[in-house]
């Protein structure tokens, strides 16, 4: 770990390759899909990462294992919690589990039903808050205080960010070196993480985040060279509706990444269509930021060998026909 002013330690390539030894077993190693329909709209030979068909449904599983199992003893004894608006919140809730540690998970009053089911089906307990009024950094830090519990952050987190990025480093063994990788990008811990396996694994691979256009906070802070701000951002990409990239993510992205684009929430849908009637697979909004860039050409892919994080499949079938039909 480096060192960044006070208090940040930022992961590095070794923290990911440890990262990949503790989940190994325990994480799934998702399968890497191809589809010809995709290379010759692009013009690309694509490679999609299927983290919707990891654990607990989507990469979370992998910094949240990653994150469990580095605590100490006493750590675990006390127990976890977390703040998120949801595949954070089922994949600390399953780690938890697994590696029997008590774990509490605040979560915003309008996150989807199926993620709330999902968390206490795993036997956390859920603490509900208003995102448009309540900081829920603020209340799990004060819930954590009052009982003793670790908090484990979404993606500004050192062992986060190096368990997110064992997604890339199983990717790349697969593939071997790559031009490109596309990741969906939040808070920054995929993106984070991607660009450290990609140092060590695929060194000159670029690496490009996609948001969504309604929070595009990522872009602005990585084209302005300072972490901003933005309000909650409206969007169907509900694991993107972040408000700022974190102080261990955003030196990393400002480092090591070659651009920042947007999508709109239509393109999500339509990529959402694409998954789901040529690739057979459920792929919720979020999980679509990455491969929406790349369909819509807003990335120019021709003759290269690109990864692309596909996120999460986490939807309510309900919601994804609505989606679709609307
Ligand atoms: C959390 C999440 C993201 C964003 O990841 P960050 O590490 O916060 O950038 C993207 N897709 C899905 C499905 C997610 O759950």
């Amino acid at each position: 770990m480096r060192e960044s002013g006070t208090d940040v330690i930022l992961p590095r390539e070794s923290d990911v390759l440890r990262a990949a030894e503790r989940i190994a077993g325990a994480a799934h190693r998702t399968p890497v899909l191809t589809s010809r329909t995709a290379d010759a709209r692009t013009g690309g030979r694509l490679f999609f990462k299927a983290e919707n068909l990891q654990r607990a449904g989507a990469f979370k599983f992998r910094g949240a294992y990653n994150a469990v199992s580095a605590l100490s003893e006493e750590a675990r004894r006390r127990g976890v919690l977390a703040y998120s608006s949801g595949n954070h919140a089922q994949a600390m809730a399953l780690a938890s589990r697994l590696l029997d540690v008590p774990a509490t998970i605040v979560m915003p009053l309008d996150a989807p039903a199926m993620k709330v089911a999902a968390t206490r089906g795993y036997g956390a307990e859920v603490v509900s808050y208003d995102r448009y009024t309540q900081d829920r950094e603020a209340l799990g830090r004060g819930i954590a205080a009052e009982r003793g519990l670790t908090l484990i952050p979404p993606y500004d987190h050192p062992d986060v960010i190096a368990g997110q990025g064992t997604l890339a480093l199983e990717l790349f063994e697969e593939t071997g070196p790559l031009d490109i990788l596309v990741a969906c990008l939040g808070g920054g811990g995929q993106l984070a993480g991607c660009a450290l396996a990609a140092a060590a694994r695929s060194p000159g691979c670029r690496l490009i985040g996609v948001e969504p256009e309604a929070g595009n906070d990522g872009q602005l802070s990585f084209r302005s060279g300072q972490i901003v701000r933005i309000p909650v951002p409206q969007t169907i990409a509900d694991g993107a509706q972040t408000t700022h990239l974190g102080l261990h993510t955003f030196p990393i992205i400002r480092d090591r990444i070659a651009d920042v684009l947007t999508v709109s929430d239509a393109q999500l849908v339509e990529t959402m269509r694409f998954f789901a009637e040529r690739m057979k697979i459920v792929v919720e909004p979020t999980g679509c930021l990455a491969a929406a860039a790349v369909l819509n050409g807003l990335i120019d892919v021709r003759g290269k060998r690109v990864g692309v994080v596909i996120s999460g499949g986490n939807i309510d079938l309900a919601t994804f026909a609505r989606l679709l039909a609307g």
